[in-house]
């Protein structure tokens, strides 16, 4: 006969939060069903590896489910899909609610850009008997992981008379692809001195094109020349078209299973389509919501939502209105009303970098979505800052549709942070909190994520789209 429980014991199981591991809590056929789940993101990460590829990814995949783009003005009935396509880079999907938008709407956002390199606008030269192409990086990287990997170049060259030639180089079974060099350890003595942060330099992330020059008539006419040669064959395109185009290199490798349990994915640009994907799979599913859901996969995030694709513009804000006015509803009212989840990824505790995190608070991988009231840096620098009141609601809504989840911070007071799209979308006047998945190894050319963690991120937004006040 098992012994009775001492008062303290029962105290402690009353009184204290007790963070749960997915694999306490899940059975073997939600685990099954996560694992299929993560099987059609991988296959949307190894699609869309830029914000020009998600977006049209999430439009193609929403007029199939019959979404129809939004025409300004015009009332939606109950039920009705219709997408917006904010100039290639950023999409705001919606299903109309039951009731009038003034009731408020229930928002996801995420993004769809990623760290990468973005060729400069006069990349090509040559050097060494080599053709190079020069880049700028586009968000935080960490430089030297970029080299001595293999590259990709995805985007896109606008011509003047505003054709468009789509570059996709590195992807298909017997592409070539590109790389950086990266000096050998034999002579990197004096490279070795210098700080990580220096160890590759920006103007040193320069993407090997070529080696072999172009031969006329039996002599070696130049390598920049031959590479143009080359753009012309297949686009159709001279040097200064290079000038009007988004070329952005990208490691050129698939998402893949990783672990001897198959438990996680390590994949090119989690961050932040490891929240897109779910957020918009969530959204796909609804019929008939009783309150319009929304979610908006924007772009530019990574550079602090800037550009007119980014939440700092007024996109977003200009359809809900519009969508609003349309209702015949005040915008202003709806706002008020909304209650947003800025789904972006934050750092899980890394066994091998246990100092940056307070592992009291800190998030890991398999515990669920991570709740995250505040980010920034510093004292609460650059936060949103959700109300206690809200986080209760959100809390409430996690726990009764069963889904998983932790709190989570970026780091240990004072120890650096980072912020999200939640204090642009604070602005507007609605409730906002960061739900997301957990990452290890974030902003690198390989992040890792774990499948339970991402399958329970679509949980929490089918609840959180369906939630009542
Ligand atoms: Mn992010
Ligand atoms: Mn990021």
């Amino acid at each position: 006969m098992a012994e009775e429980k001492t008062g303290a014991e029962l105290l402690r199981e009353e009184l204290f939060r007790r963070q749960k591991h997915a694999y306490e809590v899940l059975s073997a056929d939600e685990i099954a069903r996560a694992d299929a789940f993560c099987e059609g993101y991988k296959a949307f990460l190894d699609a869309c590896k830029t914000e020009r590829e998600a977006a049209a990814w999430m439009i193609q995949r929403a007029e199939g489910l019959g979404f129809r783009p939004y025409e300004e003005g015009r009332p939606c009935g109950p039920g009705e899909k219709f997408y917006v396509n904010q100039r290639g880079k950023a999409v705001i999907l919606a299903v109309a609610g039951a009731q009038s938008p003034e009731r408020g709407l229930r928002l996801t956002a995420a993004h769809i850009d990623s760290p990468r390199l973005d060729l400069k606008a006069q990349p090509l030269y040559e050097d060494q008997g080599l053709a190079l192409a020069k880049t700028h990086y586009y968000g935080g990287i960490k430089k030297y992981q970029w080299t001595a990997v293999p590259l990709a170049l995805h985007g896109v060259v606008v011509k003047k008379d505003g054709t468009k030639a789509i570059v996709h180089i590195g992807e298909a079974p017997g592409d070539p692809k590109f790389c950086i060099t990266d000096l050998l350890p034999h002579l990197g003595k004096e490279q070795e001195k210098r700080t990580l942060d220096k160890g590759i330099k920006g103007e040193e992330l320069n993407i090997v094109v070529g080696s072999r020059p172009l031969m006329l008539e039996g002599k070696a006419e130049g390598f920049r020349l031959h590479m143009l040669q080359l753009l012309n064959e297949h686009y159709g395109i001279a040097e200064e078209d290079l000038i009007s185009a988004e070329l952005e290199a990208v490691p050129a490798w698939s998402a893949c299973d990783i672990g001897l349990d198959r438990s996680m994915i390590g994949a090119y640009g989690h961050d932040d389509r490891v929240c897109a994907y779910p957020c918009a799979e969530a959204l796909f599913a609804l019929e008939s919501p009783d309150l319009t859901a929304v979610a908006v996969l924007a772009d530019k995030e990574e550079i602090g939502s800037m550009g007119n694709t980014g939440l700092q513009s007024n996109f977003l804000w200009d359809f809900l209105t519009d969508f609003a006015l349309g209702q015949g509803a005040n915008p202003r009212k709806m706002l008020r009303n909304t209650r947003c989840l800025s789904a972006d990824v934050n750092a899980a505790m890394d066994p091998t970098f246990p100092d940056v995190l307070d592992s009291r608070n800190a998030a890991g991988l398999n515990k669920g979505v991570v709740l995250t009231k505040f980010t920034g840096h510093g004292g609460k620098y650059s936060s949103s800052d959700a109300s206690a009141e809200y986080m209760a609601w959100v809390r409430r809504i996690l726990d009764s549709a069963g889904v998983q989840w932790q709190t989570g911070e970026l780091g240990k007071v004072d120890e650096g942070g980072g912020g999200t799209v939640a204090m642009y979308l604070a602005k507007l006047n609605l409730d906002v909190v960061d739900l997301g998945v957990p990452v290890l190894s974030m902003h690198s050319p390989f992040e890792l994520a774990a499948k339970t963690d991402i399958a329970m991120l679509y949980r929490a937004c089918e609840a959180f789209y369906k939630a009542e006040d």
